[in-house]
């Protein structure tokens, strides 16, 4: 009897080692893999070669990171300068010029590559105050979220991302002609046409966006940027939701009070009709200078978007008032989009002056151009921003290169953020 227990617990322990030695061997094969897969896109022409692009390409229905990114990359112009084909790029490789603004969990500035000097947008994000909050998992969606909107008109691109032991680094295209919400603070209220063009931009980014599955969620002005052009650029991927599928539902509270829809605030199920309401919400702001509910007092504001009819005061066209009463539906099952998505505004009748190809072709002319000098030209950013110094460690920090438990613990957290390593963390 004695020597069958010690049998069955030398079983169990020699199973448990063979489960701990096979996790472990198929976790390191898994990274093995993604780094392998991550260093063959990053060489063009190995990307460009068919038997790879079959590779990557492996499922078809389900197109990965990788295979958005090799698309990516041979797509680009061969003027067009592409960051991802170095393959080391580290803080130091960007003169920090400023800030030029913040979000959550970092600072985004405006950078110059040094070899290249092309300007970019460099978010910079420290990996202590995500994990704090519990956020990697919207960090990490941010990223693959820019990976697979590359090919959009209106939403922003990142070309790299990389990390060191404290801080995660995207390199974005930099967008310099403002927030929309700073031409909408000194304007007060945009004319019909112009705010029409910017909601026609909006919805056909986020349209495109539901088509992959993915729900924005926290569509405010501050997310809103305008080129130099005057185009719409959406930013800050960080609250959407991954994977909801057309008819598939998700509970996270998240957003910003003024636009939260109130399913959201009852922390109800909420689906991509969340999207519509916001859009409403940045509409109706466009076009009444306020958002729709608002109070001063927050309380009375959430009272308002869950129990206040929507009041729409005459000055705007019948077309634009019914438009918002379909996408400001406290009701998602009754709000506009919530039967065939983006195609129910495209056809809505406040859109019939735009012409959706031209619109997506950007052959229409913007309403508004913002007066850009060149890329240092920092006007439409708010000055409490750019008059702030730039901190010296966000080129390099020697923490950098401890590796420290905690930077250890940090990195799982983000395995896989970077698309391809830069060397001082390898051995991360
Ligand atoms: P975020 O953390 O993405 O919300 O960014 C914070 C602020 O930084 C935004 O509200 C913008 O003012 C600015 N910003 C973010 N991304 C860019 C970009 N690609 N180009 C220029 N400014 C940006």
């Amino acid at each position: 009897m004695a020597v069958t227990e010690t049998a069955s617990d030398f079983t169990y322990s020699k199973m448990r080692g063979i489960v701990v030695f096979l996790t472990a061997f198929i976790k390191q094969r898994k990274i093995g893999l993604n780094d392998f897969i991550q260093k063959l896109v990053s060489n063009p022409q190995i990307c460009q070669h068919p038997d790879v692009c079959v590779f990557l390409q492996m499922d078809q229905n389900q197109p990965d990171e990788t295979e958005a990114y090799c698309n990516y990359r041979t797509s680009l112009g061969s003027e067009e300068f592409d960051l991802s084909t170095s393959c080391s790029l580290k803080p130091s490789d960007f003169d920090y010029l400023r800030i030029i603004g913040k979000g959550s969990f970092g600072k985004v500035l405006l950078a110059k590559h040094k070899e290249t000097e092309k300007y970019f947008a460099v978010k910079v994000l420290q990996k202590k105050m995500i994990l704090k909050k519990k956020e990697q998992k919207h960090i990490m969606a941010e990223r693959s979220v820019l990976l697979k909107n590359m090919k959009h008109p209106f939403l922003v691109g990142l070309h790299y991302s990389f990390q060191t032991t404290d801080k995660l680094y995207f390199v974005l295209d930099y967008v310099n002609g403002g927030e929309l919400f700073y031409h909408l603070q000194r304007e007060h209220v945009f004319l019909e046409p112009r705010a029409r063009f910017y909601a026609a931009e909006i919805a056909s980014a986020l349209g495109y966006l539901h088509a992959l599955h993915i729900v924005y969620r926290d569509l405010k002005p501050e997310n809103i940027l305008l080129d130099s052009q005057g185009h719409i650029v959406l930013t800050d991927f960080g609250l959407c939701k991954e994977g909801v599928e057309p008819n598939g539902t998700t509970s996270t509270f998240c957003g910003t009070p003024e636009y939260l829809a109130p399913e959201v605030l009852e922390k109800q199920a909420y689906d991509r009709t969340v999207d519509w309401w916001c859009l409403g919400s940045v509409l109706y702001e466009m076009l009444y200078g306020l958002p729709p509910f608002y109070s001063r007092n927050t309380a009375e504001m959430y009272n308002n978007i869950l129990n206040r009819p929507l009041q729409l005061k005459p000055y705007v066209s019948n077309s634009a008032q019914e438009l918002l009463e379909g996408l400001l539906q406290k009701d998602r099952v009754q709000r506009l989009g919530a039967k065939n998505d983006f195609l129910e505004l495209k056809f809505h009748s406040f859109f019939s002056p735009i012409n959706w190809d031209d619109l997506m072709a950007k052959k229409i002319a913007p309403p508004f151009v913002p007066t850009v000098s060149g890329p240092t030209d920092l006007q439409h950013f708010d000055p409490e921003f750019t008059q702030q110094p730039v901190p010296t460690s966000i080129a390099s920090s020697p923490e950098d290169f401890l590796i420290t438990a905690s930077a250890r613990e940090a990195a799982e957290a983000f395995l896989g953020f970077s698309y391809v390593p830069p060397v001082d963390d390898t051995c991360l």
